[in-house]
């Protein structure tokens, strides 16, 4: 992960430096007025505790068992996700991408850090990186080898560019050998990375 590591003239260097430096405008937002210390902490307690990859992982899981739920997944992902009570902000407008025997999927923002929060929670830190941004894009297979995945060469990556109106993720491929799996089970399987597309199930990789 050494090539996707933050660029030190560009990004603070340490935790403490962005804990100050957020500090400082959590003040001065207050200060302002434009927004409050309890609308802070929140939603900072919401996306710590509450929203994540793991209900992107249910809705996958849902998608694996119940054709139809996918196909209304991959027609209009916003709706579907409602079904199940995942929805709300920087998810207004989503788009579940569906990895197949011949295309691999790839999501990035390489305007800012673009991501379905309802789904994935916040971003991680890599995914805002400029060396994330860029060779997603130029390279997107040397960026899945970094995650340890190599997809075979026969297999076509599509790289798709989020934006504040439309955000994208992976509907990874059911791992072979999990065809007694319950619901629950696949859900388990289900990780942040593959629904970034920079990776695949674990169980996938090992089949
Ligand atoms: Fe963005």
């Amino acid at each position: 992960m050494a090539t996707l590591s933050p660029q030190p003239s560009t990004f603070p260097r340490s935790n403490e430096e962005i804990a100050a430096r957020v500090k400082a405008m959590e003040a001065i937002l207050v200060e302002k007025e434009l927004i409050s210390t309890d609308a802070i902490d929140y939603m900072s307690s919401v996306y710590e505790k509450e929203v994540g990859p793991q209900l992107g992982a249910k809705i996958v899981a849902r998608a694996w068992v119940d054709p139809e739920f996918k196909n209304r997944l991959l027609a209009d992902a916003t709706s579907a996700c409602q079904e199940m009570g995942v929805g709300g902000m920087q998810g207004e407008e989503m788009i579940a991408l569906e990895n197949t025997d011949s295309v691999n999927n790839l999501v990035v923002c390489t305007l800012c850090s673009c991501y379905p929060w309802p789904v994935l929670g916040l971003p991680p830190n890599w995914y805002k990186y400029p060396a994330y941004r860029a060779k997603a894009v130029r390279n997107p297979r040397e960026v899945m080898a970094e995650f340890g995945y190599f997809p075979d060469p026969s297999i076509e990556i599509r790289v798709w560019d989020s934006s504040a109106e439309l955000r994208y993720w992976v509907l990874p491929q059911r791992p072979e050998g999990t065809e007694g799996f319950t619901e629950e089970q696949l859900t388990e399987l289900v990780t942040r990375d593959s629904l970034i597309g920079v990776s695949v199930p674990p169980a996938a990789i090992e089949a």
